[in-house]
């Protein structure tokens, strides 16, 4: 997949706390919040979700994105993830919940974003790189595959059966897998 430059993930970052700002501005016109510390940075594992905002009791909010997803949606849909998870944290100054509640869907609108809960692998998210994602999100569903020590590929479903013993044994080409010689050279 494709990655973000360290300098691109600098000027996200440089976005974000524009972007705190001014949904803090708009906010306010409705609601007194007080000033919020909102760190962020990417996460080069996330991918089922673009974003995530964290609460900790002892070092506070914490917003990581997805660089994965960042390095292939539009900038109308990143602007519009950034959003998302900064409401998450300010309305958790304002209710003491994080979710996608009542709260965060005022702030959202508030905002100027239309509060949607998941990312969709559509056009307008993602423009020329829809068949990209589309096809990460079906690997990801499909789960991963094994190669056996004999070389042969395994797939998640039958793999999972030897491994739980609902199915007995699994033939390849070089003879029989049981539970017991399952051996897997990497996984893929
Ligand atoms: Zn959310
Ligand atoms: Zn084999």
């Amino acid at each position: 997949m494709t990655k973000l430059t360290t300098k691109q993930k600098d000027a996200f970052l440089k976005q974000h706390e524009e972007v705190l700002a001014e949904c803090l501005d708009k906010i306010r016109r409705y609601i007194a919040v007080q000033d919020v510390r909102v760190p962020a940075k990417f996460n080069g594992r996330l991918s089922s979700t673009m974003g995530r905002a964290q609460f900790h009791l002892f070092s506070g909010y914490l917003v990581e994105y997805s660089s994965k997803l960042y390095a292939l949606a539009t900038p109308e849909k990143i602007r519009n993830n950034m959003i998302h998870e900064i409401c998450h944290v300010i309305g958790h100054r304002i209710s003491g919940r994080m979710a996608h509640d009542r709260t965060w869907k005022r702030l959202m609108v508030i905002c100027g974003e239309a509060p949607q809960r998941c990312y969709q692998a559509t056009e307008a998210n993602f423009g020329e790189n829809t068949e990209k994602v589309l096809a990460a999100k079906k690997a990801r569903r499909r789960g991963k595959r094994h190669r056996m020590a004999c070389g042969c590929v395994m797939g998640p479903v039958q793999y999972k059966r030897i491994q739980s013993g609902s199915v007995k044994s699994y033939r390849c080409r070089h003879g029989i897998i049981t539970k017991t010689t399952l051996q897997v050279k990497e996984t893929i």
